[in-house]
């Protein structure tokens, strides 16, 4: 079964707000099995949402509603779903009851325009709202194709508030879909890799994965980093899981070490895990990622176990009083050199008694270096990583703005601490 999620409200098609409401419900629908195959931003145009529910029940089995079930004039999800539907609206007395007792305790009277919440879709099931004032409607129903055969549909009329279309459809929706849906089985798979171009990826990956039709496979770009994902529905879970671990294992074999985790961990937590089964520590000295890397880091729980900590030395004076960086290589090669990288990394970690040192300097822009590191470009990184038997150091050259220089040089100190 194929679903479609329409999303009403104007502010969604404006620059300030996001319709976060279907990442929600696409999330809880494939958990049952379902793949969302369409998403509709609409405006608050009866037009426009009769036009776009229409559209949807000629597409898909399921059409999930968000939005406009509250009292003004700009809330018609009601009425556009029961045109599509080509059916009538009518006043619920049960509702009507419960609103005005609603008012009543308030101590208010209730506008005409709350009436409208008490409209019900001819054949539809109620949906308390824990949460709020407007009912959400449910319909099962069979309804002609082109062909005149009947077609079954489910169409769901939730609240836009968030907190309010959650809380409805896991207490309420869920109780009535999940038992009405062909029994379907999950099993999902993440892969991770960093430093490595999507178009790579996909250049590899694309002849294994598309030879399995049956698992839907979707490549994620961005932070750094490459996600595959699999998600594969089965009668059995056994049979799902199959699936997704036999894609898995070909994938795995092509790219190799460039996948950092396949169990969904990020590369810092597999850094840390890595190095916590050895039961070695790490320092840093980082200079152009201003602390981005100890960020990271203790972003993990217990990282304390193996990070023991990390200095922001950002000028040369700092990079000498904490790390013991001799004042002379500045003078003969400039902060930004392997030179000065390598006594980053090999002062932090002897200063700390760790097993790693990290250090990081480079030019992260938009201005460019002074002195001897004036000719050097923007994006010319240094990383070195001290360990018992020897010290590796690395020029990189990163492409982008401040921000993502800075996010790819962590992401290669990662990387090298990992390899
Ligand atoms: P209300 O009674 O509050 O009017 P409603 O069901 O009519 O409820 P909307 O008017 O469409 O819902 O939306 C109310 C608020 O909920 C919006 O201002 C917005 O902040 C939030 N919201 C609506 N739709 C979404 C969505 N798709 N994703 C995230 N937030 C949403
Ligand atoms: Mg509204």
């Amino acid at each position: 079964m194929i679903a479609e999620i329409i999303a009403a409200g104007s502010e969604m098609l404006t620059p300030y707000r996001q319709d976060t409401n279907s990442l929600y419900l696409t999330e809880q629908l494939n958990d049952l099995g379902v793949t969302v195959a369409f998403k509709t931003i609409v405006g608050d145009s009866l037009e426009h949402l009769t036009g776009a529910a229409r559209i949807a029940l000629s597409r898909a089995d399921i059409v999930l509603f968000s939005g406009g079930l509250g009292p003004t004039e700009d809330d018609l999800t009601r009425e556009a779903a029961a045109t599509a539907l080509g059916r009538e609206l009518h006043r619920d007395p049960t509702l009507l009851t419960d609103l005005a007792k609603r008012f009543a305790a308030r101590r208010m009277a209730m506008p005409e325009n709350n009436l409208k919440q008490t409209d019900v879709i001819d054949g539809a099931t109620i949906l308390a709202n824990a949460n709020g004032s407007a009912p959400g409607q449910y319909i099962d129903t069979v309804v002609p194709n082109q062909d005149g055969n009947g077609v079954r549909k489910i169409v769901i009329l939730l609240p836009g508030p968030p907190r309010e279309l959650k809380g409805m459809f896991k207490d309420v929706v869920l109780p009535i879909l999940a038992p009405n849906l062909p029994p379907r089985f999950l099993a999902k798979r993440t892969l991770r890799m960093g430093l490595i171009p999507e178009s790579q990826v996909d250049a590899r990956t694309a002849p294994i994965y598309k030879q399995f039709t049956d698992v839907e496979t979707t490549i994620l770009a961005g932070h750094a980093e490459i996600q595959l994902h699999f998600l594969c529905a089965k009668d059995t879970l056994a049979e799902a899981q199959a699936r997704v671990e036999e894609l898995s294992a070909l994938v795995e074999q092509e790219m190799g070490d460039a996948i950092f985790s396949s169990g969904g961990e990020s590369l810092e937590e597999i850094v840390l895990l890595h190095l916590g089964m050895r039961q070695l520590t790490l320092s840093t000295a980082e200079s152009c990622t201003g602390g981005l890397l100890a960020e990271r880091l203790t972003g993990i729980p217990n990282s304390s176990l193996t990070f023991a900590g990390g200095v922001v030395v950002y000028n040369q004076a700092m990079k000498t009083a904490f790390c013991g960086v001799p004042p002379e290589l500045f003078a003969t090669h400039g902060s930004i050199s392997a030179e000065v990288a390598r006594a980053l990394a090999e002062g932090i970690r002897q200063r700390t008694s760790t097993s790693f040192g990290v250090g990081i300097t480079g030019l992260a822009g938009p201005s460019g270096g002074t002195g001897l590191d004036a000719d050097k470009p923007i994006g010319l990184i240094y990383i070195a990583v001290a360990t018992p038997t020897g010290t590796q150091v690395k020029e990189i050259q990163i492409a982008g703005d401040r921000d993502r220089i800075r996010l790819w040089a962590s992401q290669h100190a990662l990387e090298m601490i990992r390899q």
